[in-house]
């Protein structure tokens, strides 16, 4: 290759200065990112806009949004990594993971992350509340039975020396029940014009009839849609009792669940209205935009007698969750990955170990975890030997290289990432969109109007933006205690998903995106004091008093899709859709995370990693 003079002078004769400096010395000139983490560097304690915040996405929306392009810088001041991976949330750090246990402990491994903490959706929380520290979790929440993961999943969380059995011991499933706490409904007066707390009989562990019929006549409903309300949810009868199940599926799969209901059980608007939002925190859409087949999978009211075989659920109970949600495994990678990142050995001791951010990029290790460093060009070398990774750090531009490179991020970025790409696979990447969420987690000094409305966990159908709130799980675990008493301090988690209704659900997510991130905190933290005071407010709560702190964990790109919808091909599925010719291998360059996969899930996620790495190290 030719070396012209710009070259010579910008590139070579500059890149040999910056390799004899030192790191700090290069920080100092702009040739590596100076990080800026000082010694008060701790994500989790931050409180407010988290999650996607503006800075972690500037990067990534001008070159997605705004079409800027990128060029690599010259010169890479850094020697070559083994592997560079995009993306330091759970399927990134497994990434990193596996290729070490393949290649060896001597691997040199850069991760690059965009935002300020590392996990991805999995995200801690922590908060002190009157001397009370507690911790949270900002997104994936739980191990969802682990007994069906992978052999790869599965070896990932042993190795990690995770003791799944523990659960059943740190998880108090008597904890709500034995204090008479349950699911509720709340009716806000301003939608509902009377409000109402009532038993949720749509969650939890069934009601008793008698119990179901007072909390439906409970209802600020008309009698007629009460009464329709009581039939649809005692319906055993097949509403499409003279079709065959194959008609019946095409039917299910091509209509609504709300148009369902209307046009084979006459529901009334009242009801439907009700029912809309309750499947939210699953879905990220109301069942006007999911399909009735959807609702048949979760055996919802009006499906129960269509004569299909029910869902066969692998017995296992939802308690696999640490304080801080699925944070606690990309914890466990680190420490594994990064010595010094984080103390101790053992799941328990995980839960309180304060994680040293400084330790994540240090020169001495041969993993480095970079925050704040969005990567914004992947290209291959003209001898298709390495791949650049340029990235913005700070507004700055760096360049790393990799013999390998893992794209751990998500599906809809990687065609601007990644010039290289050809057009069908790009097509196919772009296929789904993630599903935006926002995951609030408030501290509250008390959890005593929870207890005297003997309610643990809230569904609001009405005019309210976190459809979900719940008191946190009851898991106390490495001296870590939860809450006991309800004069004590605790956490919520609230579920909020923007939607944008009358549209499919594909174009719900994107717009719902837009909408979310177009608010400010005010926008949020007003409506969760109204909808606070609003629903406590007759057990003494008051948000002035008892609200301490709010975390809105924002991810604009939150769950994988998994062709939920109206009218999708019946044939897509994890196994099969447009993802699979998206994840196509581009020589050095392998795609991971969890939307490779269609599937929304911690395993999923590491699945994801294994084959990516298994596609590189198979190549070399
Ligand atoms: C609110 C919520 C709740 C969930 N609950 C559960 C649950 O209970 N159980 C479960 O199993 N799963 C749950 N999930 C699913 C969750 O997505 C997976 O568990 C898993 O965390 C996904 O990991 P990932 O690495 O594939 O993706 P991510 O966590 O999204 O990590 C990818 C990372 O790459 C970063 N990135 C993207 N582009 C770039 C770039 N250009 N440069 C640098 N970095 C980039 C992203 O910002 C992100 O941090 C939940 C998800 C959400 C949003």
């Amino acid at each position: 290759m030719s070396i012209t003079r710009r070259d010579f002078v910008s590139g070579v004769a500059m890149g040999g200065t910056a390799l004899s400096l030192s790191p700090l010395e290069a920080a100092a000139k702009g040739l590596l990112p100076s990080h800026a983490l000082g010694p008060d560097y701790y994500p989790p304690a931050l409180t407010g806009i988290r999650g996607s915040t503006d800075a972690a996405f500037a990067a990534a929306h001008a070159l997605a949004r705004e079409g800027k392009r990128f060029a690599a810088p010259k010169q890479s001041p850094e020697s070559d990594y083994d592997l560079v991976v995009v993306g330091g949330g759970i399927s990134g750090l497994s990434a990193a993971y596996f290729f070490r246990r393949q290649h060896g402990p001597e691997s040199r491994i850069l991760i690059l992350e965009n935002h300020d903490d590392f996990g991805g959706h999995a995200r801690r929380n922590e908060f002190t509340v009157d001397g009370r520290a507690m911790i949270g979790y900002g997104g994936s929440q739980t191990l969802d039975t682990p007994s069906a993961y992978s052999p790869e999943a599965s070896g990932l969380l042993k190795a990690l020396r995770f003791n799944l059995d523990g659960f059943y011991e740190y998880f108090d499933r008597d904890f709500f029940s034995s204090r008479g706490m349950k699911p509720g409904i709340y009716f806000d007066e301003p939608t509902f014009g009377r409000r109402a707390l009532v038993d949720n009989m749509l969650e939890g562990d069934g009601l008793s009839e008698e119990a179901v019929l007072a909390a439906v006549r409970a209802m600020p409903l008309s009698e007629a849609d009460q009464n329709a309300f009581l039939t649809l949810f005692a319906t055993e009868d097949d509403l499409l009792a003279r079709q065959s199940l194959a008609e019946k599926e095409a039917l299910l799969r091509n209509i609504s669940y709300l148009d369902f209901l209307k046009q084979y059980a006459d529901m009334t608007d009242g009801v439907c209205a009700v029912l809309q939002d309750t499947f939210l925190p699953m879905l990220g859409v109301g069942w006007e935009a999911a399909s009735a087949w959807e609702a048949l999978e979760y055996e919802f009211p009006g499906t129960r007698g269509l004569g299909f075989e029910a869902k066969q659920v692998r017995e296992e109970p939802y308690i696999h969750h640490f304080p801080d949600g699925n944070a606690s495994v990309a914890r466990a990678l680190v420490r594994e990955l990064i010595p010094g990142a984080i103390p101790g050995s053992t799941m328990e001791d995980l839960v309180l170990a304060k994680a040293n951010y400084l330790a994540l990029d240090s020169e001495k290790n041969p993993v480095r975890l970079r925050l704040n460093s969005t990567a914004v060009n992947v290209t291959h070398d003209e001898r298709g030997e390495r791949v650049g990774v340029t990235y913005v750090n700070n507004g700055n531009r760096y360049l790393a290289r990799g013999r390998h490179v893992v794209l751990a991020c998500y599906n809809n970025i990687i065609p601007y990432l990644c010039p290289e790409i050809p057009r069908a696979q790009a097509d196919a990447l772009r296929y789904a969109t993630k599903i935006p969420f926002v995951l609030g987690s408030f501290a509250i000094r008390n959890w005593q109007a929870f207890a005297d409305s003997g309610y643990r966990m809230m569904y609001s159908p009405g005019d309210v933006m976190f459809k979900r709130l719940s008191l946190d799980f009851p898991v106390s675990m490495g001296g870590y205690e939860y809450s006991q008493s309800p004069d004590q301090p605790t956490v919520i988690t609230a579920w909020y998903s923007p939607t944008a209704r009358g549209l499919d659900s594909r174009t719900q997510y994107r717009a719902g995106r837009a909408k979310m991130l177009d608010m400010s905190y005010m926008d949020f933290e007003q409506d969760i004091v109204g909808h606070l005071n609003g629903m406590l407010d007759p057990y003494g709560f008051d948000a002035e008093r008892d609200l301490a702190a709010i975390t809105l964990n924002r991810w604009a790109h939150g769950y994988a899709y998994e062709f939920e919808g109206v009218g999708l091909p019946a044939q897509y599925n994890r196994f099969n859709g447009p993802h699979i010719a998206g994840r196509a291998q581009m020589g050095r360059i392998s795609i991971a995370n969890s939307d490779s996969e269609a599937y929304a899930y911690v395993d999923g996620a590491i699945d994801a990693a294994y084959r990516a790495v298994s596609e590189q190290l198979a190549a070399t």
